[in-house]
C-alpha cells in the first residue's frame, strides 16, 4: 500500500507522523509523499488555535474529489482535532473513511486493514491509554531525533484546549527513554529533542505542585542521558517556568550536551492576565527564574510564546508584556492573536479585544522582535561559534548550514571533510535577517 501522511502543529505530531510512518513502513508499505498516488491519506491535525484546524479541514475537504476518482482510496484524520470533533467529522465530511484520536493513533495500520477489508466507517477517540502507548521504532535514521517523554497536561490553562484533547499527562519510564535514545544514537542520532508539553515536570506524575528544591526526575534523566557515548546534544521543548528549581538548574549547567537555549512560554507580562489564564506564575517570578537560569549559564539564549489579545488585556497589561519581553531579551518569540477553542475555559469569556488591536500588539512585539535578533546577531560578529552541521542550506546550494547550542542558524562554505551530525567551529563575519554568515575553521582548530 501506499501511504501519504501530512501533518499540521507542533513537534509533538511530527514525532506522531515520523512513528506513524514507521509503523507502515514496518509492515512493507511504501510512504509517499503524493497524494494522487496514494492508497492511504492519513492527516495528523492540530487543534490548538481555529487556523490550523480550518487549514486541515480545507485540505481534507478538498480530497473528496480525489475520493471520487479513486473509490479504494482511504481518508483518516488523527490526533487532536479528531480527538475534539470524533463523530462530527465523519458527518461533516463524507468522504471520510476514519477519525482516530491523540490516544489511538497506532491503531492506524490495524483500523486501515479493517477498513479495506470491510468498507465501513469508524470514530475511535476514547479512551486515553492507562500507560502511554508510545508509538514504535523511528523512520529513517539521520542525525537528529525525537524522543516524547511525556504526553498530556494537567495544568490546564483558561486557553488551551491540551488537556481536553490530549490527556492528562503521564511520563515514560526513564528506562523505555535510554533504550530509545540508545538505539537512535546506535543508528546514527547525534541530537536528540525530549518532546512533551511540559517536559519538566517529567516524572512528577502528573503533581502540578513545583517540586522541592531537590528533587527533579527530568534533571535525572538528562544526566543519563548526558552520558551515552557518541550523543553530541539533547534539546528540549517546553517546560513551564515553574518546575526550574536549584536541582534542575544544576543538572542544566552541568550536562556538558544539554544545549543553551530554553523555550520558556511566558504568554503574558501582566500578572492579571496570567492569573485569568490561571498560568500560576507572576511576572516577577518568571523573572527571577530567568535571573536564576542566567547566572548559572550566561551565554543561555531564550524563546517564548506570548498571546495577545487575550479577553479583557488592557493597554497597560500589553505594554508590561512588552516591557518584560524587552528585560529578558528573548531571542525568538511565536507570538499569536488570542482566539477561543471551544471547550477551554476561556472560550466562556468575551472574546472583547478587537481584532485591529490584537493586530497592532502582535505587530508591535514582532518589530521590538526583529530589533533585538538584529542587535544580538551583530555582538556575534567576530567570535567563533560552535555549530551542529546540518547540512546544504535551503537557499543557497554552496552554502551549508548548521545550528549553535543556543539556537542560532549559521550558514558556511562546507570543506571536503563536513558531515550532517558533526560538531564544526564557524568564525562568524557578518549577520543577515535571523542568520549568521561565517568561515568554517579547519576541523583542529
Ligand atoms: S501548560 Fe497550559 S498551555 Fe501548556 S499544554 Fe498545558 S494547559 Fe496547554
Amino acid at each position: 500500500m501506499k501511504i501519504f501522511i501530512k501533518t499540521y502543529g507542533c513537534q509533538m505530531n511530527e514525532r506522531d507522523s515520523e512513528a506513524l510512518g514507521a509503523l507502515f513502513s514496518a509492515q512493507g508499505d511504501e510512504l509517499v509523499s503524493d497524494e494522487k498516488s496514494a492508497d492511504v491519506l492519513l492527516f495528523n491535525t492540530c487543534s490548538v488555535r481555529d487556523a490550523a484546524e480550518r487549514k486541515a479541514k480545507g485540505k481534507i475537504g478538498f480530497m473528496r474529489k480525489l475520493k471520487k476518482e479513486k473509490p479504494h482510496l482511504i481518508i483518516g484524520v488523527l490526533g487532536c482535532m479528531a480527538q475534539r470533533l470524533g463523530d462530527e467529522l465523519l458527518a461533516e465530511l463524507p468522504h471520510l473513511d476514519f477519525v482516530l484520536g491523540t490516544g489511538q493513533i497506532h491503531k492506524a495500520p490495524e483500523v486501515v486493514a479493517q477498513l479495506r477489508a470491510e468498507r465501513s466507517r469508524l470514530a475511535l477517540t476514547e479512551p486515553f491509554p492507562e500507560e502511554v502507548e508510545m508509538l514504535g521504532a523511528h523512520g529513517e535514521s539521520s542525525w537528529s531525533g525525537q524522543i516524547a517523554i511525556t504526553r498530556g497536561c494537567n495544568r490546564f490553562c483558561s486557553y488551551c484546549i491540551v488537556p481536553y484533547v490530549r490527556g492528562r499527562e503521564v511520563s515514560r519510564s526513564q528506562e523505555s527513554i535510554l533504550l530509545e535514545a540508545q538505539s537512535m544514537v546506535d543508528n546514527g542520532v547525534r541530537e536528540i529533542l525530549l518532546l512533551g508539553q511540559n517536559v519538566a515536570a517529567y516524572g512528577l506524575n502528573g503533581d502540578i505542585r513545583p517540586p522541592a528544591d531537590d528533587h527533579s526526575p527530568f534533571a535525572e534523566l538528562l544526566e543519563k542521558l548526558n552520558e551515552i557515548p557518541g550523543l553530541l546534544r539533547i534539546r528540549y521543548t517546553s517546560p513551564y517556568v515553574s518546575y526550574f528549581n536549584k536541582r534542575l538548574i544544576d543538572a542544566l549547567s552541568s550536562c556538558s550536551k544539554v544545549c543553551h537555549n530554553i523555550h520558556l512560554p511566558l504568554q503574558s507580562g501582566s500578572n492579571t492576565i496570567l492569573k485569568a489564564m490561571n498560568r500560576q506564575y507572576t511576572a516577577e517570578s518568571y523573572l527571577e527564574k530567568v535571573a536564576q537560569l542566567r547566572a548559572a549559564m550566561p551565554d543561555l539564549t531564550f524563546s517564548t510564546d506570548v498571546i495577545v489579545g487575550f479577553p479583557g488585556e488592557t493597554e497597560e497589561d500589553f505594554l508590561r508584556t512588552r516591557a518584560l519581553m524587552n528585560e529578558v531579551g528573548f531571542e525568538q518569540a511565536f507570538i499569536f492573536k488570542y482566539s477561543p477553542r471551544p471547550g477551554a475555559k476561556s472560550a466562556e469569556l468575551e472574546d472583547s479585544i478587537p481584532e485591529e488591536v490584537k493586530l497592532e500588539r502582535n505587530n508591535i512585539l514582532l518589530d521590538d522582535l526583529k530589533a533585538r535578533i538584529s542587535a544580538k546577531l551583530e555582538t556575534l560578529k567576530g567570535s567563533v561559534v560552535e555549530v551542529l552541521v546540518e547540512g546544504v542550506s535551503n537557499r543557497n546550494a554552496a552554502r551549508w548550514t548548521g545550528r549553535t547550542g543556543t539556537n542560532f542558524v549559521v550558514h558556511f562554505e562546507p570543506d571536503e571533510n563536513c558531515t550532517p551530525g558533526t560538531l564544526r567551529k564557524v568564525e562568524v563575519s557578518r549577520s543577515g535577517g535571523v542568520s549568521l554568515f561565517g568561515r568554517l575553521l579547519p576541523e583542529d582548530k
